[in-house]
């Protein structure tokens, strides 16, 4: 039976590329989106992909949303946490808004988006769960405290799920990807991102499809031995 995939911020960046080669790969695909509903109705003109509005740093939203899809689609097997937001500033500079805001959106989230697909999953013996996190929850950036510590938060929870769960068919990755062409980098200032092109040893930015095959890949039923790890895609700009 087909399965189904959830890819929250799945109508921009690496989440409409996820959410694209999924479909191709034929997975039927829902596609999560915050507020953006003319890029979402535009997503889902030229894909066909169903989209489903709410926030993902909102608990009762998303189990609200996730019962939604389940009852309109079908049981989730497939759960692609993407969707992340940044709020930059320098510590002494940052507003607890600011904080709560990222901590939420891009932490909380993998609680509120993970826990109501779990108990399916668990039942029906097989789960996909892939989180992404960044280059900068692994080695840090200044002016992102509030950023780097949610993303690195990421690496623990995808570390302690994925032995929860291990035996149930479920496994849990987390994708780390360096700086990819979007519009979540487009925000950089050129300067800056000059600046961090010339520091990556590919000498370019990634594209979102690079993210997108990779998760492809973790998604698929060849791929049960890999849990809990950390897959990198950053073009060599950080190694460990
Ligand atoms: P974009 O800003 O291009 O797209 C973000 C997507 O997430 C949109 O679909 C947006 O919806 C959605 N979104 C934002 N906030 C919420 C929310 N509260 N609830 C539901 N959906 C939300 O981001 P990217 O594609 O660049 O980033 C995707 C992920 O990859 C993020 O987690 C990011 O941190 C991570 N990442 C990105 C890197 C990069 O270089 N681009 C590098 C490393 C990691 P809407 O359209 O409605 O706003």
């Amino acid at each position: 039976m087909t399965k189904t995939a959830l890819v929250t911020g799945g109508t921009r960046g690496i989440g409409r590329a996820i959410s694209l080669s999924l479909k191709d790969a034929g997975y039927t695909v829902v596609a999560n989106y915050a507020g953006n509903d003319e890029a979402a109705k535009a997503f889902t003109g030229e894909t066909g992909i169903a989209t489903y509005k709410w926030s993902v740093a909102d608990a009762d939203a998303c189990a609200a949303g996730i019962a939604k899809v389940e009852a309109e689609v079908g049981p989730i097997d497939i759960l692609i946490n993407n969707a992340g937001i940044t709020r930059d500033g320098f510590m002494h500079k940052m507003e607890t808004e600011q904080w709560n805001a990222v901590i939420d959106t891009n932490l909380s989230s993998l609680f509120y988006m993970t826990k109501p697909v779990l108990e399916g999953m668990r039942a029906r013996g097989f789960g996909r769960v892939v989180n992404i996190s960044s280059i900068n929850g692994q080695a840090g950036q200044l002016g992102q405290t509030n950023y780097s510590a949610a993303k690195a938060g990421v690496h623990g929870f995808t570390k302690a799920l994925a032995q929860e769960v291990a035996r149930k068919g479920i496994t849990v990755n987390t994708i780390a990807p360096g700086y990819i062409n979007t519009d979540m980098v487009a925000a950089v200032p050129e300067k800056v991102l000059e600046g961090i092109i010339s520091k990556i040893p590919v000498g370019r930015l990634g594209e979102a499809d690079e993210i997108a095959q990779a998760i492809l890949y973790l998604c698929g039923p060849n791929s049960g031995f890999i849990t809990g790890s950390c897959l990198s895609i950053n073009g060599g700009q950080h190694m460990f």
